[in-house]
């Protein structure tokens, strides 16, 4: 995915535009600096010109929002993200909605969810289009095939779940008030965790030949990077288990700047 983003993105230099993504950001959170470092170090190698604002953590919500505006509005900018998390009284929800669904590049505007949940063209947030871009790659069967998503998040759960349903898997969502966990994961062909928290997903909640993407990124107590899932407990299993690091996390990256190459590609 990343040669290819990278020799698209090579073409439409040549023809005079260069692919360029804006990245808003309003926290000192330091795993959101980590997240945004990696972006844009991923992007400078495939050619694609990152810009990050930097707001800082106490930008009112009234400035985030008119920075996404000015960036909507700037022919030389092609994909824009918020990054999360925001200042106390702001939400990603309302103030996403100033990003115009052509540069709307990991689904953010409430109109790009919309858009997607009625079957419409519209940018999917990139982690769900990961989730579908691993299995799609790895030749998983989803139609009529049963698909339980773990975690209901607007950015990662539910468009999760739009995405395998359009692709004619019967879905199941799970959340915090799911009454035994365990007896609708062990349903599933297809099981996918988002939740953030360690450990969650154990070979009990996991039916034999299931194929597992764990979307969750956790700092374990030694400082690694760890998912939801246990992934030594469901080795137990027969099936297949994304890894994380390396797993959902690196294709949700590649997916990002895709989105941008082509939302670069309309203003040739
Ligand atoms: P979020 O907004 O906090 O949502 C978590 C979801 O998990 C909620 O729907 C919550 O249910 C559910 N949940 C919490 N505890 C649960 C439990 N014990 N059993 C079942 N469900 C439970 O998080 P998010 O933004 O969706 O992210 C989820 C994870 O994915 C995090 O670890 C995040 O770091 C990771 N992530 C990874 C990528 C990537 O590219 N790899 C991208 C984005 C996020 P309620 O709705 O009932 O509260």
């Amino acid at each position: 995915m990343r040669r290819g983003v990278h020799a698209e993105a090579a073409a439409l230099t040549l023809l005079g535009v260069a692919p360029r993504l804006a990245v808003v950001v309003a926290t000192a959170d330091e795993g959101a600096g980590w997240y945004v470092r990696s972006l844009s170090g991923a992007a400078r190698r495939v050619g694609v010109e990152c810009e990050v604002v930097d707001l800082g953590p106490d930008a009112a919500p009234e400035l985030i929002g008119a920075t996404l505006a000015r960036l909507s509005s700037d022919d030389t900018v092609h994909g824009i993200i918020l990054q999360t998390p925001l200042p106390d009284g702001a939400r990603v929800e309302e103030l996403a909605a100033s990003i115009v669904p052509e540069k709307d590049v990991d689904g953010a505007n409430p109109l790009s969810a919309g858009r997607l949940a009625a079957g419409l063209a519209a940018y999917p947030p990139a982690t769900a289009a990961a989730v579908l871009e691993l299995l799609d790659h790895h030749g998983v069967e989803l139609a009529g095939r049963s698909a339980v998503v773990v975690g209901r998040s607007l950015v990662v759960g539910k468009p999760t779940a739009q995405l395998l349903l359009q692709r004619d898997a019967t879905v199941g969502i799970c959340h915090r008030h799911t009454k035994d966990l365990a007896e609708h994961t062990r349903t599933a062909d297809v099981l996918v965790v988002a939740v953030g928290r360690i450990g969650l997903i154990r070979a009990e909640h996991v039916a034999d030949g299931a194929v597992v993407v764990d979307v969750g990124t956790n700092t374990a107590p030694d400082g690694s990077l760890v998912g939801d899932v246990d992934a030594v407990d469901v080795a137990r299993r027969p099936g297949a288990l994304t890894p994380v690091p390396g797993g959902v996390g690196p294709v949700t990256t590649a997916l990002l700047l895709a989105h941008t190459v082509r939302s670069a590609r309309a203003h040739v």
